[in-house]
């Protein structure tokens, strides 16, 4: 096989991403995903090593794999986490290197890992208000928003996004300030709706914010919103839109209020290595176990792509096993 090939799944879906999470665990607690005494955590021999990790890309990069997004639980807390970049970086075939990051680390290692090959960064900042995102994250360890944003631009990541889940009464209440946020910086703030999964501190169908009305209050503080291309690279199931003369972007992502699976481009590897090939259900195909046995993964990867769901049950509140977005990467 060559790189040129496209492999789809059995609804004809060209699947070319890879999301790989590199731990499950996380130095944030935010009130949305995981709970405050953790979760279980995988063994240390359970989870794939870095050259496992590659191994695997370098086996599926030919079947069509053209971009990876490295994530967590929270990817900066796996020690050497650079060394995994460039490893990643050096695999043929792969075009779009990304990296989603509670944020915390950037300021210290942004320079380092764009050095070894990282192309841009996602990251979650639910806030701009530091006693806020210490209360969200049920964690204080000093992360500034802006100051990720400036290390993250000043490193040549881009784009970079902002990934704001938007819970009501808890900060609805700062849609305005980051739809300005776009104005006088290279930032895509993406509003994310939030997501019934796992223990949710308590959070219920009540405080999630329909994408319709982030627009409407986004726009009540920006003016009127374009329809907007969004950053070139790493164009995900996200609508864009732009203030006039804004720098960045306004995006929505909407699993709750519109479905986008129709047009499902990505699969996911677990840390312990089980390919997910949909992030709301648990159709999954081992794949660590074949590849410490030596065996090629090109077929496990076709069966498994054989069996992605046409959709997800969201809605039904049907989430398989999962007990929070930072086991599988979100
Ligand atoms: N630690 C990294 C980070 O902060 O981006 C990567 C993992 S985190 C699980 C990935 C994304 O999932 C974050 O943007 C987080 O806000 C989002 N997320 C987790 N649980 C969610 C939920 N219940 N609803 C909506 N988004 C959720």
């Amino acid at each position: 096989m060559t790189s040129a090939q496209v492999s789809r799944d059995q609804f004809g879906r060209a699947i070319e991403y890879l999301r790989i999470s590199v731990t499950d665990r996380c130095n944030f607690r935010c009130v949305y995903c995981m709970p405050l005494e953790g979760l279980a955590w995988l063994p240390k021999a359970d989870i794939l090593t870095y050259e496992e990790i590659t191994e695997t890309v370098r086996q599926l990069a030919p079947m069509g794999l053209k971009r990876l997004r490295i994530t967590g639980g929270e990817p900066t807390i796996r020690p050497n986490l650079v060394q995994l970049v460039s490893m990643l970086r050096s695999v043929p075939g792969i075009e779009d290197l990304a990296l989603s990051t509670n944020g915390v680390k950037l300021p210290e290692i942004a320079a380092t890992l764009a050095a070894a090959g990282l192309d841009r960064v996602n990251v979650s900042a639910d806030s701009l208000r530091p006693e806020r995102i210490s209360r969200i994250a049920r964690r204080n360890l000093g992360f500034e928003p802006l100051t990720a944003l400036r290390a993250a631009l000043a490193a040549g990541l881009r784009p970079v996004k902002f990934n704001v889940v938007v819970m009501r009464g808890i900060n609805d209440d700062e849609i305005g300030d980051f739809a300005r946020l776009t104005l006088g910086h290279e930032v895509h703030v993406r509003f994310i709706e939030l997501m019934p999964v796992g223990e949710m501190a308590g959070l219920t169908w009540a405080h999630v914010v329909p994408s319709d009305e982030v627009l409407q209050r986004a726009s009540d503080a920006v003016g009127p919103l374009a329809p907007a291309e969004g950053p070139q690279r790493g164009n995900g199931p996200a609508k864009y839109y732009r203030a006039s003369g804004a720098a960045g972007t306004i995006g929505v992502i909407t699993p709750m209020s519109h479905t986008y699976c129709s047009t499902c481009n990505r699969v996911r590897l677990t840390a312990d290595g089980r390919l997910r090939t949909c992030l709301y259900g648990d159709h999954e195909v081992n794949l660590r176990d074949p590849l410490r046995a030596g065996l090629p993964l090109a077929p496990l990867f076709a069966q498994a792509l054989a069996n992605k769901p046409k959709e997800h049950h969201l809605l039904q509140m049907q989430v398989g096993g999962l007990k929070a977005l930072s086991q599988v990467g979100g």
